[in-house]
């Protein structure tokens, strides 16, 4: 590592998070673990690893060159597309044996360009169905009909049927069950239609902890799986972040009374103070939003001050510490914690916006690895991963269809 910032990920809480999930919920329920957006920061390959090893049945992802990614590494696991891909790619998606969502007969009536009724495959699909999110899906039950004749075809396997929830982090249930009714609803027409819908699938992290009743066929886990879950409303399970951020103190020097720091001199000494500069900045996530919280150094608490700057920040220091002290921007500095809740807090936001904000400059650097590689079975590359050492190559093959997207 050159630069000295780095997030440090914990694949064994992980797995363990995933465990403590599974063994929350019925013992049929399967588990598909969403490791998109980079893993939600923490790095795909290497959390759909951990996932693995706690017994994920499934893996989703947003996009496709996600799901490239993924089977590039020898990802064996199922992988379902959580938004629609374009019906020209319905090839490279069967090579890759992805599960797609598709949510309309449009969509079909493209795709058969590219997919033949006659041709090889069976294209596996989850119908997604809009019970209130408003993003994607199928809303009217005349929109169900007219798709039903597309995936009655030989070559379509229905895997699944899904909603997604708008308020399951919330106290207020009211609008949760207006969906979950919805989708109840709607899960009828699928009976309905004779198809053979192997998974009927609702719930996410929230809804999957507070309401297990929910959890019908499969969960979709994301941000529990990496340890953020509304700790307020769930009492039932403890889980605990995978991730901590740190760096390390490159400049102390003593202001006076009354002297400035930082881009339009936003801030200016009460006293005579001590300030430390850390290399961490708005192009590695810490953006100007972070303004008023604090980092953990020497074991105490102490404020950002001044601006964000893109590549570095100012923090006032409870005295003249040394340089190449280690600074904790999440995690843990003696009794003193700095948790995902507080800064997700300040900012207005989840946890999970904080953790995929942090940049691709900040090196992954991973600990308790040996439990989830000893069980790794990449085909091609058996012991390519270690700690601390870079994922493993995407395979040539594979790496040439990037070219195709
Ligand atoms: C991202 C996503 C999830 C995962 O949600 P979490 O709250 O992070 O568990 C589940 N389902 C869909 C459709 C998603 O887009």
């Amino acid at each position: 590592m050159l630069r000295e910032t780095w997030a440090e990920v914990s694949l064994n809480r992980i797995r363990e998070n995933m465990l403590r999930i599974r063994k929350s919920l019925p013992y049929s329920v399967k588990l598909m673990a969403v490791v998109k957006a980079n893993g939600y920061g923490h790095g795909d390959i290497e959390s759909a690893a951990a996932a693995e090893r706690a017994g994920a049945d499934y893996l989703a992802v947003a996009y496709i060159e996600e799901a490239l990614r993924l089977r590039g590494a020898g990802m064996k696991l199922p992988i379902l597309v959580l938004t629609p891909i374009r019906p020209e790619h319905v090839q490279l998606a069967l090579e890759l044996d992805l599960t797609l969502t598709v949510t309309g007969a449009r969509w079909f009536a493209e795709m058969r360009a590219y997919k033949p009724y006659a041709s090889a495959g069976k294209l596996r699909v989850h119908v997604k169905m809009d019970t209130g999110l408003g993003r994607i899906g199928i809303r009217a039950k005349t929109e169900w009909d007219e798709l039903v004749p597309w995936l009655r075809a030989k070559d379509i396997e229905v895997d699944g049927f899904y909603t997604h929830f708008a308020t399951a982090g919330e106290a207020d249930t009211t609008f949760l069950e207006q969906q979950a009714a919805r989708f109840m609803e709607m899960k009828q027409w699928g009976r309905a239609s004779r198809l053979a819908i192997r998974h009927y699938h609702c719930a996410g992290s929230a809804a999957a902890l507070r309401f297990p009743h929910l959890a019908m066929d499969m969960v979709r886990i994301g941000a529990a799986m990496y340890g953020y879950y509304p700790e307020k409303l769930v009492h039932s399970i403890k889980l605990e972040p995978a991730l901590s951020l740190h760096s390390r103190l490159i400049h102390v020097k003593k202001l006076a009374r009354g002297e400035y720091l930082g881009y339009n001199n936003s801030y200016r000494a009460d006293e005579d103070e001590w300030i430390g500069t850390v290399p961490i900045g708005y192009a590695d996530g810490w953006t100007q939003r972070m303004q008023g919280t604090d980092v953990l150094i020497e074991g105490r608490r102490a404020p950002i001050v001044g601006k964000i700057c893109m590549d570095q920040l100012m923090i006032k220091l409870p005295g003249p510490c040394a340089e190449g002290a280690l600074v904790t921007f999440i995690g843990t500095q003696g009794e003193q914690r700095i948790t995902f809740s507080e800064l997700a807090a300040h900012i207005g936001s989840v946890a999970q916006e904080i953790s995929t904000s942090i940049g691709v400059r900040v090196e992954r650097t991973y600990t308790d690895t040996e439990e989830v590689y000893a069980r790794w079975n990449n085909p091609t590359k058996p012991n390519d991963i270690k700690p601390n050492v870079n994922r493993p190559a995407v395979s040539k093959s594979i790496a040439g269809k990037q070219a195709a997207i």
